[in-house]
């Protein structure tokens, strides 16, 4: 009995490793993604960041500009930024209080000039846009602008971008998407937000 299982398993096993290997033949493509992290459930900035953390880890060059002002330090900021990690960020104007047009959309557009440099700097591997899908939705950034910078960036660089809500544009140019969808949120238990978990 146990001989015919691990048979089966044995030949279960060997048609996957097959159809992998296939798959793996078959990616000879060799350049930068567009990935993005988008939906209403906690981990976009998380995943961008740990990819960072990633590249960073096998020696490469990042950098990341993060679209909202946080009320908080943002831990990522404070490990990364030690390994040559350049981080932007949002000066004045936007956070998720304040809504002044005028004032938000130069804030944006400041830190927007930085993102253009990363995008046309070739020694960056990795790139990550924090929370622009807000800045196009708000109209502070073009995205006109934002596909183009993205379609003439270098070769070999990954971009990711983070937000809910990203435009269909944005994720029929994108080589990987995920959503992340809300199953459960402490916040919504009236649990309050942790430093070191979310932020
Ligand atoms: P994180 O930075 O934790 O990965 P995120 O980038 O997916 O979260 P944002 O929409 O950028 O999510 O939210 C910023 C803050 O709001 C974070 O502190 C995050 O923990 C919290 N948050 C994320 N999703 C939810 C949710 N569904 N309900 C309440 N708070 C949330
Ligand atoms: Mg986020």
């Amino acid at each position: 009995m146990t001989t015919q299982n691990d048979q089966r398993h044995q030949q279960r096993q060997q048609k996957i490793k097959q159809q992998v290997d296939e798959r793996i033949a078959a990616a000879t493509q060799d350049r930068g993604l567009l990935l993005i992290l988008t939906g209403n459930g906690k981990g976009k900035s998380t995943a961008a960041f740990g990819t960072v953390a990633r590249a960073v880890g096998h020696g490469q060059q990042a950098a990341v500009i993060q679209f909202i002002k946080g009320t908080w330090e943002c831990g990522e900021r404070n490990l990364l930024s030690q390994h040559g990690v350049e981080f932007q960020v949002m000066s004045t104007g936007f956070t998720w209080e304040t809504q002044n047009k005028a004032s938000d959309t130069l804030a944006a557009q400041e830190v927007w000039q930085h993102g253009k440099r990363m995008l046309s700097n070739a020694l960056l591997d990795l790139v990550v846009l924090d929370e622009l899908t807000y800045m196009i939705t708000y109209g502070y950034v073009e995205l006109e602008e934002v596909i183009q910078a993205l379609q003439d960036r270098p070769q070999g660089q990954t971009v990711i971008i983070t937000g809910r809500g990203c435009h269909r544009a944005l994720i029929e140019m994108a080589d990987t998407v995920s959503e992340l969808r809300p199953v459960k949120h402490a916040f919504d238990q009236g649990l309050q937000a942790r430093q070191g978990i979310d932020w």
